[in-house]
């Protein structure tokens, strides 16, 4: 599959026309963002640890019958995928409270939540991607109908029953994480962008310790160590 022109640069990933206008290729790149791009950085080897993480994800995913954009990994930093038009909706996912539940709502970090929570953000750089609610996303238009945004509750849920014992088994707790989903050709909605330690976190079981992208936003270091480690776990026993 030929990579052509550029038709897109985001924060993490390049996007890539390809020579069949259903399928585009990423690119993932080293750069390290947080806070709204405030903070800057770049890790040799992330871009690939989150290609390869995705990719692993996406295929258990898809087995298990959740539709994703995924069709294959091209080589360490580039993935083939279904070209998709993006929900401007980040669905975050939420096991245990930390991060902006906790400082938004006084929510105690570390509390294990009485059930799965699930919000929407806009996906917005300039406005800071503010949270929403349904009524909110019908009026801007970011889906046409109210099925739709339980379509998106219903599968991230189900990304969620999936990926919570899966990383259990390896001795992660999935803490939180946040999905994007888009639609393809037929217009149906399904599971898009990337599932990473950039938009996941994990938290080992045994120490605690921080296993994503918050070694970066709380300058905690190690980042590709961990990743890697994340990376061993999701290989080590497939
Ligand atoms: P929080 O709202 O606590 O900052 O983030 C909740 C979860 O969603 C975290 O796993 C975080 O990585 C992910 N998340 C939320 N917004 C974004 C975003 O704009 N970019 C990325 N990469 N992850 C996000």
């Amino acid at each position: 599959m030929e990579k052509r022109e550029l038709v897109y640069e985001g924060k993490a990933k390049r996007l890539f026309a390809t020579d069949d206008a259903e399928l585009l290729i990423s690119e993932f790149k080293d750069d390290l963002t947080a806070f709204n791009g405030e903070k800057k950085s770049s890790e040799s080897g992330k871009g690939a640890l989150n290609n390869k993480i995705s990719a692993e994800l996406f295929k258990l995913l898809e087995s298990r019958g959740i539709p994703t954009h995924f069709v294959e990994m091209i080589d360490a930093n580039h993935m083939l995928h279904k070209r998709v038009d993006v929900i401007l909706i980040e669905v975050i996912v939420r096991n245990i409270a930390t991060g902006s539940l906790s400082r938004n709502l006084g929510i105690e970090d570390g509390k294990v939540l009485p059930f799965t929570l699930v919000e929407f953000d806009y996906k917005n750089d300039d406005l800071g991607d503010p949270k929403l609610n349904d009524q909110h996303a019908l009026i801007l238009g970011l889906v046409d109908f109210q099925d739709e945004l339980d379509k998106l509750r219903r599968m991230a849920r189900q990304v969620n029953e999936i990926l919570k014992p899966y990383f259990a088994e390896k001795r992660l707790n999935l803490v939180d994480f946040k999905l994007e989903f888009g639609k393809d050709s037929q217009g149906n909605i399904i599971l898009a962008d990337e599932i990473s330690p950039d938009n996941c976190r994990f938290w080992d079981m045994e120490t605690g310790e921080k296993m994503d992208k918050d070694r970066f936003r709380e300058g905690l270091g190690g980042l590709k160590i961990a990743y890697e480690e994340v990376l061993n776990r999701i290989l080590g026993s497939k």
